[in-house]
């Protein structure tokens, strides 16, 4: 590798996003990524949602790059031709007390620009949705669901049309201030070196505040240290995946880490449930099966025609999340540190979800950042 213009730490959804644009504004870009291929780790284990931007607090950036960045992803999808369905989302209020809740939703969703919601009664929910239960439902007509892989060779066609390089199997290990850009270390099957770039996007997902930490900036103090929270899968038998023509999530819990267990289907018409949440101490994906009794419980509540035979283990995922368990729920960080004393260097840290439908937006706002 010779003299880079922009490094882009991290190969997955959301970084190749970035390199594509900084690309696109004429930037040299090196896309560095530690494992064989792009996106192998967050961005190939969640589920493929395009969100509509319901749940986050108006003004924040996971609210503000979600609503772009649904409209952003659907009209690329259409462009290249990148596989997506636009099928809508059921949110269903089952209990009483939910009720109230559910509204707060929409008010939220609403005021954070979310348009075409509708409240349905439950008799409307038995017309649009016969085997689902509820009380009342609200209506979500900008959800949909997108193949995730495609984007990301989409994004990767992008950058490389561009002029841009993706090194795979080279690790970012350590980041050099040197008063005119960076000194960006990496090893390799050849071993450890360094070169410059003038600009360094750290978009490397469960590893972010490590590469913040490798910059000098003390990841701590300043609220930036990661907590794993996994999230597991369960699939839904062949038999039973037409119980639903969209998405279908529950009323949130007010005191909930995720969004409960809820409904996905995949381009393929393949149900899944999940993601729960359970904070873990390291990255692993394992999933047992006794999981299954929880899924079941979950969704059974507006799916009552599903048996607990019906699920068996598929995937997991974890979230990089900056809060820990028990704390409130925290915003993205997408931050140029210019004011810390690194010019041309940019965080984004804790891009959990919406971070896949929030990645055309995350990419415009950070090439706007470095100008
Ligand atoms: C269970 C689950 C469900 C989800 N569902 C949805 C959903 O439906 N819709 C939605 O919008 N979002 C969803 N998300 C969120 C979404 O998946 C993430 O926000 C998104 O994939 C993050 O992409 P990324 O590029 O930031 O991170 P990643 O995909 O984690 O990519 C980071 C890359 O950086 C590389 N890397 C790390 N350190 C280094 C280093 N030092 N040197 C070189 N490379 C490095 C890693 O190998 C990795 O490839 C979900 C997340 C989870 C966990």
């Amino acid at each position: 590798m010779s003299e880079a213009d922009v490094t882009v730490i991290g190969a997955g959804v959301v970084g190749l996003a970035v390199a594509a644009a900084l690309a696109a504004r004429g930037r040299k870009v090196y896309i560095l990524e530690k494992n064989e291929g792009i996106g192998r780790e967050t961005s190939s284990r969640n589920s493929q949602v395009i969100h509509a931007g319901l749940y986050y607090p108006p003004g924040s950036l996971k609210a503000r790059t979600c609503v772009e960045g649904n409209r952003l992803l659907y009209q690329l999808c259409a462009r290249y031709g990148v596989p997506h369905r636009r099928l809508g989302k059921l949110v269903a209020a089952t209990e009483a007390g939910e009720e109230p809740r559910l509204e707060a939703l929409a008010s939220n969703a609403s005021a954070s620009g979310v348009a075409g919601l509708r409240f349905l009664t439950s008799r409307e929910v038995a017309v649009l949705e016969p085997r689902v239960r509820a009380r009342l439902g609200l209506l979500v007509p900008d959800t949909g669901i997108v193949d995730v892989h495609r984007l990301m060779e989409l994004y990767l066609w992008l950058a490389r049309e561009r002029g841009a390089e993706l090194v795979c199997r080279t690790e970012a290990v350590g980041l050099e201030f040197t008063g005119a850009g960076y000194l960006v270390w990496v090893r390799d099957r050849e071993g450890t070196y360094a070169f410059r770039s003038r600009v360094v996007v750290n978009s490397a997902g469960l590893r972010a505040d490590r590469v913040a930490a490798m910059a000098g900036l003390d990841v701590d103090r300043l609220g930036y240290r990661l907590h794993y929270c996994k999230g597991h899968y369960f699939s839904v038998c062949p038999a039973k995946s037409r119980l639903v023509s969209r998405l279908v999530y529950p009323v949130p819990h007010p005191q909930g880490t995720g969004l409960g267990i809820h409904v996905t289907l995949d381009l393929g018409g393949r149900m899944r449930l999940g993601p729960d949440t359970l904070y873990v101490s390291e990255p692993e994906y394992g999933v047992g099966e006794e999981r299954r009794h929880l899924f079941w419980e979950g969704a059974r509540r507006f799916l009552p025609d599903l048996e607990p035979e019906d699920l068996s283990p598929e995937m997991a995922g974890i979230r990089p999340k900056l809060q820990g368990p028990g704390q409130p729920p925290r915003d993205f960080v997408i931050r140029h540190e210019a004011d810390r004393g690194l010019p041309g260097f940019v965080n984004l840290i804790g891009i959990e979800s919406p971070g896949l439908t929030a990645s055309p937006a995350i990419a415009r706002l950070v090439a706007g950042m470095l100008g």
